[in-house]
């Protein structure tokens, strides 16, 4: 038995085989495959995905950069096109019985330096579009999530780092956890994990070893390590952890239905976040007091290359608010940007994307875009109890525009005789400095609050919440940033405005007494942390 130590980021135990992520085209292998057909097969039907992905990005890139900037798009397509490609392609499948993937992977290489294509001379000067489309069919061969999913038996995954567009579409009932190489507890990826209770520990380093695929292995989410190929002592002492947690996962069932009231009656409210549609059964499940933060950017980042359409997004939200009932459901205007990227919605390569294009100001950039969406929000408006929220907000202009849109959506929607809520609620996020120390203006302006202490750490004490160099001096506790919370809660009681935490800090145990005191009046956190605050508050005098 190995035991590797990580960082703990989501609770829980797993136990199962490991599997590890292949993202890298450089992971490429060579193998005989016998049935040479069915792989041709493979090879043309990913080459023609491939194609219509970059069909899609020249379209889209037409509109937003221009046809000459597009072109690149066209060019690779033409890669793909081109018979020789293809027969070069099929010729190493047939003759040397190889896969698909190496088949290309040699082809690329031949049309880098010339060896092929050279009456065309498509490959001149084009290295990285050759690069660029042999590992989109790499990608595309390489199994999507999805289809593992779908095939595959329940897996523990391994990676070196997963992004949070991949995080966002881990199925739970496949995935039993995951473990990385690195990556940080702050990062998107772990809010995730948390978020869909997958147990999960990070930060493995190179003692997560590609011979570890296929194995056994235990993941104790609580403690932070792993065990491969347990023995059987740890194997019944982990399966009895897994059954102690049940029963008191159990044990926190009779609290559904409870007030989340201390024992001196100041009472407080305690709802959930979400990321996806999956998630709303788990806050149904969690007994939580509504949906407190619905991070509607995901929606996008599972889109692939395709922006989703205002149906699409009406039809999720409309699930929230008929799900959800008369309990309330924020949904927090699309927050991409920094590590959360979207292939539908480029912002292009920034020296520094935490501090770069992020939340409202793509919005405001993208004004049509953003229309979209609260189009979306709106009509969704009449089948429940719905609210928005903007992000990342900086100062007030930010909201005057972003209202203005709102505004002209409701006016098309009023045109077209297309139901909504014309007195929706209107709140924004308090995730940087500058918010904070405007909060009062704000809340002359704005229904509501909603703490994002995730950002508004990382941006107080000047620290990248995805470093991992920075661990031991991210501290999410420093008095800077409870000082900070309890100004923001004095301006927006004083305009007579409520005021929630959905960042992790939200969860903190340990906190949630100053929170109460200081007068938070709502708390949002994970599904599966709701019933465990509502016992820590039930206890506090
Ligand atoms: C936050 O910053 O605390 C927050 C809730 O937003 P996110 O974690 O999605 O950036
Ligand atoms: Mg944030």
């Amino acid at each position: 038995m190995i035991t590797l130590t990580g960082k703990k980021v989501s609770e829980g135990i797993a136990v199962g085989k490991l599997s590890f992520y292949k993202r890298d085209a450089r992971e490429v292998r060579r193998i005989y495959v016998k049935d040479v057909e069915k792989e041709i097969q493979r090879f043309l039907k990913a080459r023609q995905k491939a194609v219509t992905e970059l069909k899609m990005l020249y379209d889209t890139a037409a509109k937003e950069v221009g046809d000459a900037n597009a072109a690149i798009f066209e060019m690779q397509q033409m890669i793909l096109e081109d018979q020789e490609f293809v027969d070069s392609v099929n010729s190493i499948i047939v003759e040397e019985k190889l896969n698909a993937e190496y088949a290309i992977q040699m082809v690329a290489e031949k049309y880098i330096t010339g060896e092929i294509s050279k009456e065309i001379n498509l490959a001149q000067g084009h290295e990285i579009d050759v690069k660029d489309v042999a590992s989109r069919v790499l990608r595309i061969l390489s199994r999507s999530w999805k289809d593992k999913m779908l095939m595959d038996e329940p897996f523990i995954l391994a990676a070196g780092e997963l992004y949070p567009s991949e995080a966002v579409q881990l199925d739970k009932s496949k995935v039993l956890g995951f473990v990385t190489r690195y990556g940080t507890i702050n990062s998107h990826t772990a809010v995730l994990a948390r978020t869909k209770g997958i147990p999960s520990v990070i930060g493995l380093g190179e003692a997560l070893k590609k011979d570890y695929d296929g194995k056994t292995i235990i993941v104790d989410g609580y403690e932070g390590k792993i065990y491969i190929e347990p023995d059987y002592t740890t194997l019944t002492k982990m399966k009895q952890k897994q059954d102690a947690n049940v029963t008191q996962v159990k044990s926190l069932e009779r609290l559904k239905g409870k007030e989340n009231v201390t024992q001196s009656g100041q009472k407080i409210d305690v709802c959930a976040n979400i990321g996806s549609r999956e998630d709303i059964e788990s806050v149904i499940r969690s007994d939580a007091g509504g949906i407190g933060l619905f991070r509607s950017e995901f929606l996008y980042m599972e889109n692939g290359v395709k922006l989703p359409t205002e149906e699409q997004q009406f039809q999720v939200y409309k699930l929230a608010a008929e799900s959800m009932g008369i309990k309330k459901v924020v949904i927090r205007t699309a927050d991409l940007g920094g590590e959360k990227r979207a292939d539908c919605l480029d912002v292009g390569k920034e020296m520094n994307p935490s501090m770069g294009m992020r939340g409202i100001r793509i919005s405001l950039e993208k004004e049509e875009v953003f229309k979209t969406q609260l189009r979306a929000i709106l009509r969704a408006s009449v089948y429940g109890n719905i609210s928005i929220m903007f992000p990342m907000i900086t100062a007030m202009e930010e909201v005057t525009k972003a209202r203005i849109i709102l505004e002209a959506a409701k006016r098309e929607l009023k045109a077209e005789k297309t139901p909504f809520d014309p007195e929706i609620a209107v709140g924004v996020m308090i995730e940087t400095p500058a918010a904070v120390m405007i909060s009062g203006e704000l809340a002359r302006e704005v229904d509501f609050f909603s703490i994002g202490t995730n950002d508004l750490t990382q941006f107080t004490l000047g620290m990248d919440r995805q470093n991992a160099k920075l661990g031991k001096y991210y501290n999410t506790r420093h008095s800077a940033l409870l000082k900070m919370i309890r100004i923001i809660a004095n301006n927006v009681h004083l305009e007579g405005k409520k005021i929630s935490i959905c960042g992790d800090l939200a969860a903190d145990l340990d906190l949630t007494e100053f929170f109460i005191q200081i007068g938070i009046d709502e708390l949002s956190v994970a599904p599966n942390q709701v019933l465990a605050l509502r016992k820590k508050i039930r206890e506090i005098q």
